[in-house]
């Protein structure tokens, strides 16, 4: 139990609600948004709502209040956790990582930025020169990913379009001598169209808003003179900016596309540093190797023309980005650091990645986020398990098992091999001939039509919640999803002319010529089926589980309380939702399941020990164990409790509430 907080704050930790229900719950969380307490515990999971206005929560002052503390000595805080997770790392040299989760706008990437400036602001007390740099670059690349990552939606003004895994390493004086970070599914198809409301990345405008005129001339670039000056500071609209690539149109010259305007040709190539001749010809056709083994030019129509473009378009900022996630990796690689000399060293791994989605129109991008976050659900519930077990045979104390919803079902429908729905999809978009989305939702159907977290519109005619033909149902844990097919197979085989990769491979720019490496293959050495974008996405996210796995996790699990980003209003039934998808009124079971309560000896008796005779004002026992028991026995509580090797355990939170009526009492 948190200190410092009042009974008006309602519970800091909601383990200690009177009951579990979603009513309590709600309660509890809606009194502590409103009295401004935005953090509370489930244990050592960290719940915050977003409260839409500075909180002035994490100055230096707040540092201090949390460095090297436990977590209930102080209220509920992201820096206890992060806290937490240092202690951890640096005493008992785990490997830790803090799992942040939660919908668009919920608070994720702010959260993420406070946890890293607190390990900041704890590390280097010696002020080593190079720890520094690694702290700066670790601090300041947050802006530049923001930049080419993040975008204005309807959800959220600074929306994460990528996910973000950041390992930070520590050296055995527990400072960070070097990091990595990984990025996931960049949402690229942003750069060619938004939703009504939605802009493109941010780096669009902030290279109109910032770039002085002449660089901007130099990209055929021009600044709407309807907006404000390069010193204004509000962002500029791109209506009239003229980005090239999206300026390339295409006509029909009999079956075959031609350029609309072939005076493009030059502005593009010199952008590209490429060659005038070979960009037309990648940009109208595409080169293929006929059985025999010889290679032929064959013509686009205009529709495989403007597909190829938008594919290229596509892949160029997808490139870049990663490009310039490889070059933050250089410069926080860990440098000088000798492992013979210094050990292995340790890892805090920062995740912040997209949170379940359910839109109005749901497509393959939201199945790969809400697949993720089924595996994610399902790392959460075992760890939380296996680390409650753990710390019982830690503690010398007997385990009993805990019923809990499993969604092992849902991850199998997804991944399992050759059945799932990856694999039917992998199946349509390998098949010869002409397989249509449409197809693939009659495979599915066909094979996955008894499954119980599946159905379709075919399946279920009568089911209101499926418009259209081409709609299909995943009951996911967080809720039923409907998903259209429609563009499914063109996104996950997410095809890019190797003309395209070989043009670029050849740009005379350095760093585009860099991003190109694969564009060195001919196109008969190109592997007949390359990975399509599903399989590489579930690869890496089997990765990131079996890696956060590996680690001591902390989680944080973002609230989003309204859509209208107002710092007062609680939109009760879109916190219930959020409540129930995270799975947190059975993060509280499991947490209540065992022993609600823990502590120390020596911490408990120091809060308790004016509550009975024998401890106050001090025990006379051989240990603070024999003192805990003699107290707890003269409240009359043995039977509710559990002596671990270090710490007391409390089965039931009523236990710990008349204690602290004691102690309130007195
Ligand atoms: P997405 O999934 O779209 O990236 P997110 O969960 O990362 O969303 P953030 O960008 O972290 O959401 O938060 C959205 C906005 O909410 C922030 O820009 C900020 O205005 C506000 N906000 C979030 N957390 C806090 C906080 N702790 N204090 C003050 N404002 C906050
Ligand atoms: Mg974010």
């Amino acid at each position: 139990m948190a200190e410092q907080e009042g009974p008006e704050f309602g519970k800091a930790d909601f383990v200690l609600l009177d009951e579990v229900t979603m009513e309590h719950f709600m309660e509890n969380l809606r009194l502590r948004f409103s009295k401004g307490r935005i953090y509370t515990y489930i244990g050592e999971v960290v719940v915050a709502v977003n409260p839409y206005r500075p909180m002035g929560l994490y100055g230096p002052a707040a540092v201090e209040q949390y460095r090297g503390r436990e977590l209930y000595e102080r209220p509920p805080h992201l820096f206890a956790l992060a806290d937490a997770a240092y202690k951890a790392m640096k005493r008992r040299a785990k490997d830790t990582c803090i799992v942040i989760s939660g919908e668009s706008g919920a608070g994720k990437t702010e959260a993420s930025k406070y946890i890293m400036q607190y390990i900041a602001a704890i590390t280097n007390p010696t002020q080593r020169a190079e720890v520094e740099r690694v702290k700066n670059v670790l601090l300041k690349s947050n802006c530049v990913l923001e930049a080419f990552g993040n975008a204005k939606t309807n959800r959220n003004d600074n929306s994460s379009r990528f996910g973000k895994y950041m390992d930070i390493n520590f050296d055995f004086k527990g400072d960070p001598t070097g990091g990595h970070i990984h990025n996931y599914l960049l949402e690229k198809s942003r750069i060619l169209q938004q939703q009504p409301g939605e802009r493109n990345f941010h780096s669009f405008y902030q290279l109109l808003l910032g770039a002085p005129d002449d660089l901007l001339a130099s990209l055929h670039l021009c600044r709407d003179p309807a907006q404000p000056s390069p010193t204004g500071t509000a962002p500029v609209q791109p209506s009239t900016a003229q980005y090239p690539q999206g300026n390339v149109r295409f006509v029909a010259e009999g079956e075959e596309a031609a350029l609309e305007a072939p005076e493009q040709l030059r502005v593009l190539a010199q952008l590209t540093a490429t060659d005038p001749e070979q960009l037309r010809k990648a940009l109208l056709a595409r080169t293929v190797a006929t059985g025999g083994g010889e290679l032929i030019e064959k013509g686009h129509s205009p529709t495989e023309a403007a597909y190829g473009r938008d594919a290229c378009a596509k892949a160029v900022y997808e490139r870049l980005f990663s490009w310039i996630v490889g070059r933050i990796n250089a410069g926080i690689a860990a440098r000088g650091y000798d492992v013979r000399l210094h050990g292995k060293g340790t890892v805090i791994g920062v995740l912040d990645i997209y949170g379940f989605e359910i839109f109005d129109t749901n497509s393959f991008e939201q199945f790969c986020i809400n697949y993720c976050n089924e595996k994610l659900q399902q790392l959460f519930i075992e760890l939380i398990l296996r680390q409650e077990q753990a710390e019982y045979q830690r503690e010398g104390i007997a385990w009993q098992n805990i019923e809990y919803f499993s969604n092992e079902p849902i991850v199998e429908l997804v991944e399992q091999p050759h059945r799932g729905i990856l694999a039917l999809l992998d199946e349509a978009c390998l098949a010869v001939g002409t397989v249509t989305d449409a197809l693939f939702l009659a495979s599915m159907d066909t094979r996955l039509g008894r499954h119980p977290h599946y159905s379709s519109r075919k399946l279920c005619p009568t089911d209101k919640t499926m418009e259209f033909n081409r709609d299909f149902r995943i009951k996911h844990y967080a809720g039923d999803v409907t998903y259209s097919v429609e563009g499914f197979l063109d996104k996950n085989k997410d095809t890019l002319f190797q003309d395209f990769k070989r043009l670029l491979y050849n740009s005379a720019d350095p760093v585009l010529r860099a991003m190109w490496p694969d564009g060195e293959q001919s196109i008969t050495e190109v592997t007949k089926r390359p990975l399509t974008a599903a399989t590489l996405f579930k690869n890496s996210i089997v990765a990131l589980v079996e890696n956060l796995a590996s680690k001591e996790p902390y989680y944080v699990r973002c609230i989003k309380p309204n859509d209208q980003k107002s710092p007062t209003l609680f939109d009760e039934e879109r916190c219930r939702h959020q409540v129930a998808y995270l799975g947190l009124l059975e993060n509280v079971r499991v947490r209540r399941a065992g022993f609600a309560y823990r502590q120390p000896y020596d911490r408990f008796l120091l809060r308790y020990k004016m509550t009975c005779e024998y401890t106050w004002p001090n025990h006379l026992m051989a240990t603070d164990r024999e003192a805990t028991q003699a107290l707890l026995e003269q409240h009359g509580f043995q039977d509710d409790v559990a002596y671990g090797h270090s710490k007391v355990f409390i089965r039931t939170p009523r236990t710990l509430f008349s204690l602290e009526q004691e102690r309130a009492q007195l």
